[in-house]
């Protein structure tokens, strides 16, 4: 007979978080600005009053346990209640990306069979769109006041504020399998359909921790987060709970997205710490380069939270230097909730030199407790941990997907139970992960790869740079060269000699882009980063010098 321990086997549910919350630290702030213009101001034991009528709501509504609840919007006090509110009352909260093409929203909704629709005003007329084609959604709430409700025509079409002035202001949560799903969040699926990945409660929570820990992003109740990372990408990296257990006051800018928008929202609140994905911190700086009669340092900014795409080396020290901040990286998926590993510093590197030091920190990062990380090359056999050797990417863990809502994409985890990540990288003797590429972005020459990832960021450290890209173009000899696409930094001039000559000092020789081409703008995907496929496609029949 095994010996049990005699502990208390209490599930692990989103619902004591936001019980918790407003217990333990009601009066703290959560203030948002919203689509239809404002700001708005309310506290965890608001969210919480909020998250208990959306419960009630979705009784009327007839959701019952284990349906799907859809949302498109943006970061709010409104979304934030119904990340509790609705999983607490046993719902799985969808949590869908607006930014994707209408047809992708309109095959995720329907795949996820959502029952009923909650979206800000701003998608009003998207919603109306797609409203015929989504089967399975029997009714709508536009997220805002009666007074700003949208004229449109679509059915069962209900406000929030009147839904929810409607409900009582208390329930009791549900007490349930701490396995059972909690919400769901689709991959963008730049290539074939999006895959739903299904978060549980006990995922949800474990995760949580580890967002607290020191390590790691260190929430904590003397913090001010302005969560920018949207909360339709990833569970906002799982910031809103992770707050929750330990009462964080959040600053949510809603739509405000642009330069001018966080700078003042930041000062205004006198944010400590803020969390998003390289692109927006590109808008950041390029509002402060238009404005250098600010000074950053004055926001008293302590930490930045970055992941979803590289972080360069320009980034890096333009929040060391300008902010006075910390950069504290992460790497990690839709798939893994996300926290995969995280970029801290150890004692043992006090003392390194700048140069060293950078070089550390622009690792995507570390393992946290709960991830287990495997290399192997393209025959399946483990890789070592000796910072040269690349392999493909695979994780373990309690907060790592097992596979996809319905199956689909067959099984993404190997016979020791890793997750395959698509993504290529070396681990150091440290534990510590560098991202080399996207497997499907690795550039192949004479059959060597050249990591994109460090390419763009060197060219990102030129002072005439914004934004950089590289992609592989054909060549007769090598199969495949690199060819480097530029977005020129506002009031500067570039040329393409200055920037090879500035790459040549930094990277491999072969390495070095065959060509350099100027554009306004690079296209993203729907979670901020570089669209290759569309790139190249653009640049498919673009023909290098050296061909
Ligand atoms: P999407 O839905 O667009 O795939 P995800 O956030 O799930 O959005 O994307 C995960 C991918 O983003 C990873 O597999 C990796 O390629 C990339 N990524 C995430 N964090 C980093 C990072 N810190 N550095 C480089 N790439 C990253």
């Amino acid at each position: 007979m095994p010996l049990y321990g005699l502990m208390q086997d209490r599930p692990l549910l989103i619902s004591s978080l936001i019980e918790h919350a407003a217990r333990f630290h009601p009066d703290v702030d959560i203030v948002s600005r919203l689509p239809e213009g404002g700001t708005h101001r309310t506290n965890w034991a608001g969210i919480r009053r909020d998250a208990c009528r959306v419960a009630h709501a979705l009784k009327q509504l007839g959701v019952g346990q284990g349906d799907r609840v859809g949302t498109l919007a943006w970061n709010s006090h409104r979304h934030l209640s119904m990340y509790f509110g609705v999983s607490g009352a046993g719902s799985v909260l969808h949590t869908v990306n607006p930014r994707l093409f209408p047809e992708q929203i309109e095959y995720i909704v329907n795949h996820a069979e959502d029952r009923v629709l909650f979206f800000d005003v701003t998608f009003a007329p998207l919603v109306e769109k797609l409203a015929p084609k989504l089967k399975t959604v029997h009714g709508y709430v536009a997220m805002t006041s009666r007074e700003h409700m949208p004229r449109i025509d679509v059915p069962n079409l209900l406000c929030w504020d009147e839904l929810l002035d409607a409900q009582p202001a208390d329930f009791t949560w549900p007490e349930f399998d701490e396995r059972l799903a909690s919400s769901l969040c689709y991959t963008s699926g730049t290539t074939g359909n999006p895959k739903g990945v299904l978060y549980s409660h006990r995922s949800t929570v474990l995760h949580s921790l580890m967002e607290l820990a020191p390590d790691t992003f260190g929430l904590n109740s003397a913090e001010t987060v302005m969560l920018i990372v949207p909360m339709f990408h990833a569970n906002a990296w799982g910031t809103p709970y992770a707050a929750a257990m330990v009462g964080t006051r959040l600053v949510l800018p809603g739509p405000h997205l642009d330069g001018r928008s966080v700078y003042e929202l930041m000062a205004q609140e006198k944010v400590t710490f803020s969390q998003g994905v390289p692109t927006v911190w590109l808008m950041l700086f390029q509002y402060l380069d238009a404005h250098p009669e600010l000074d950053p340092k004055a926001l008293g900014l302590k930490r930045v939270g970055i992941g979803g795409a590289a972080v360069s080396r320009a980034m890096l020290e333009r929040f060391e230097r300008q902010f006075g901040a910390e950069v504290v990286q992460g790497w990690g998926m839709t798939e893994t909730s996300p926290i995969g590993v995280v970029s801290k510093l150890l004692p043992r590197h006090e003392g390194l030199d700048d140069e060293a030091l950078a070089q550390v920190k622009l690792k995507q990062g570390r393992g946290v407790w709960g991830v287990d990380l495997k290399l192997v090359d393209d025959a399946g056999e483990v890789q070592p941990w000796d910072g040269t050797s690349r392999g493909h990417l695979r994780v373990r863990g309690p907060w790592i997907a097992s596979g996809y809502f319905k199956g689909e994409g067959g099984s993404p985890i190997d016979q020791e139970g890793f997750f395959s990540t698509g993504d290529v990288a070396t681990i150091d003797a440290d534990g510590y992960l560098q991202l080399v590429d996207r497997a499907k972005d690795v550039i192949k020459s004479g059959g060597e790869w050249i990591s994109s990832i460090d390419v763009e960021n060197a060219a990102m450290g030129h002072p005439a740079v914004a934004e950089a890209a590289i992609i592989g173009v054909a060549h007769p000899k090598w199969q495949e060269r690199p060819l480097l696409i530029v977005v020129p930094r506002a009031g500067h001039v570039v040329d393409r000699a200055s920037i090879l000559d500035f790459l040549a000092a930094r990277i491999a020789r072969w390495w070095l882009p065959d060509d350099v081409v100027f554009v306004n703008e690079l296209p993203h995907t729907a979670t901020g980063k570089l669209l290759k496929t569309k790139l190249r496609e653009q640049f498919k029949d673009h023909v290098l010098p050296t061909a």
